[in-house]
Formats: structure tokens, C-alpha cells, sequence
């Protein structure tokens, strides 16, 4: 294995080093020559790679940098999966769905993924209504189960194309600040916070994330009609500024 001691050489710390070892090792399993693996600051978690041939080069979120050699081993194993032929839909072993919902991953990453967020205003309060009291609300009517460490927060612009928006892998949703004026009454923004809230609840997964049973789950909310009323109002509506 010339290629490892190779990229080893090359004064790498650590955790570059532990990233380049495992996906070198699976990726011969797969048929790889050469492949040259390394951390990047994505703002979102994922992966991109290039191939030709037998060898590989590969972008990994930096999200799992402090996530050890059998995590990070399993991402391997389910990202060359998913690059083979006809390549496997879930990438991500039971351990990893058990470490990406354990509080050391959401204490490392949640602070970091906010950071690289723009358009957000880190605040639940805004300056008409509430998402932290509008989660509470949902919670009592039993619509939603309690998320822990969801953080919730308007964004900085009026988002209109999108009006709710989350991150289920790091617990984050994100309420268009469209939706927080005198005018709107409070069942539109908790609406479309019951929305994303469910999609956190659903938790990382596969195919449709609106399928019909989501739909049906949706319709629950006791001013679902009215709200969709008003959302599309608010796409429209170019003099709803
Ligand atoms: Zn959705």
C-alpha cells in the first residue's frame, strides 16, 4: 500500500491522517487504487467525490471529524456503497444514526453548524410571536413529541420561496421572518414550525420526506387550511412586503 504511506507523508495531523486510513482501506475493498479523502467545512453535513477509474478523491463534512475510526469506517463503508453501481440508498450504519443523535455530536456540531448558517437571527423571540411558546402550544395540543436540543430560531430576511426550513441531522429549523408581523395571525408561523418540527421528530431518512403520510399528519394541525391560505397569499403577493 505505497499510496497510504504516501498521503501519510506528507505532514498531516491526526484526524487528516485517521480520514485518509479509513477510506483507503475501504476503498480497496472496493476497487479503489488510490484514494485521497479529506475534511471540509461544509455548512451542510455531506460528502462529494470525484472518480476515475481506480482511484478516488473525496470531500468529507467536517462535522465527523471527532466522531473516531469506527464511525468514521462505517461513513466509508456506506459512501463507496453509494458510489458502486446502482449505489446503495441508505449510507448510514445503525451506529452512525445512534451516534448522530447522541448529545456529543449535537454539543460539537449544532453550535458550529449555526455558525456557518447566514440568514438567521438566532433568536426564538421575535418581534411579534414567539416559536419557542408556539413549540409549546404544539407540544400540549399532543401534536408534536419533544425534540431534544431543537433549536429554533427566525431568520434575518424575508425568505418568501421558502418559509420554514430545517436541519434534521442538526436539530435546527429555521422560521421565515415573513411570517413574524402584527397581520399574520399566530397559527401561520406555527404551522409552518409544526411542519419542520415534524420532520425533526421523523429523524434522518430515506426517499420522500413528504409522502402521504406526512401529508396526512400535516392536515392534523388544527388551522391547516387557514394557514395554507395564507402561505400562498404570501408567495403571491408582491405587496405583502
Ligand atoms: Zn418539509
Amino acid at each position: 500500500m505505497t499510496d497510504i504511506s504516501y498521503w501519510g507523508a506528507i505532514g498531516m495531523n491526526d484526524q487528516e491522517r485517521q480520514l485518509q486510513q479509513c477510506f483507503s482501506d475501504v476503498g480497496a475493498e472496493h476497487g479503489f487504487s488510490r484514494v485521497m479523502a479529506n475534511w471540509e467545512r461544509f455548512k451542510e453535513f455531506k460528502a462529494t467525490w470525484k472518480r476515475c477509474s481506480g482511484s478516488a478523491e473525496l470531500r468529507i463534512t467536517d462535522y465527523m471529524m471527532d466522531s473516531g475510526p469506527e464511525l468514521i469506517n462505517d461513513l466509508a463503508k456506506g459512501i463507496f456503497g453509494r458510489m458502486g453501481r446502482g449505489g446503495a440508498k441508505d449510507i448510514y450504519s445503525e451506529r452512525l444514526r445512534q451516534h448522530f443523535l447522541s448529545p456529543e455530536f449535537i454539543q460539537r456540531n449544532q453550535p458550529l453548524y449555526l455558525k456557518r448558517s447566514r440568514n438567521l437571527a438566532y433568536q426564538h423571540q421575535g418581534h411579534v410571536h414567539d416559536l419557542q411558546a408556539l413549540q409549546n402550544d404544539l407540544l400540549d395540543m399532543g401534536l408534536i413529541s419533544k425534540v431534544p436540543e431543537a433549536y429554533l430560531t427566525w431568520t434575518k430576511g424575508d425568505n418568501r420561496q421558502r418559509v420554514g426550513y430545517c436541519s434534521v441531522i442538526m436539530r435546527v429549523v429555521a422560521v421565515s421572518r415573513v411570517l413574524d408581523r402584527q397581520e399574520t395571525p399566530s397559527y401561520v408561523p406555527s404551522y409552518v414550525l409544526y411542519h419542520e418540527l415534524l420532520h425533526l421528530e421523523d429523524g434522518l431518512r430515506f426517499g420522500s420526506y413528504h409522502d402521504r403520510e406526512f401529508r396526512e399528519r400535516e392536515r392534523v394541525h388544527p388551522y391547516h387550511k387557514e394557514a395554507e391560505r395564507w402561505l400562498r397569499k404570501i408567495v403571491a403577493d408582491p405587496q405583502f412586503r
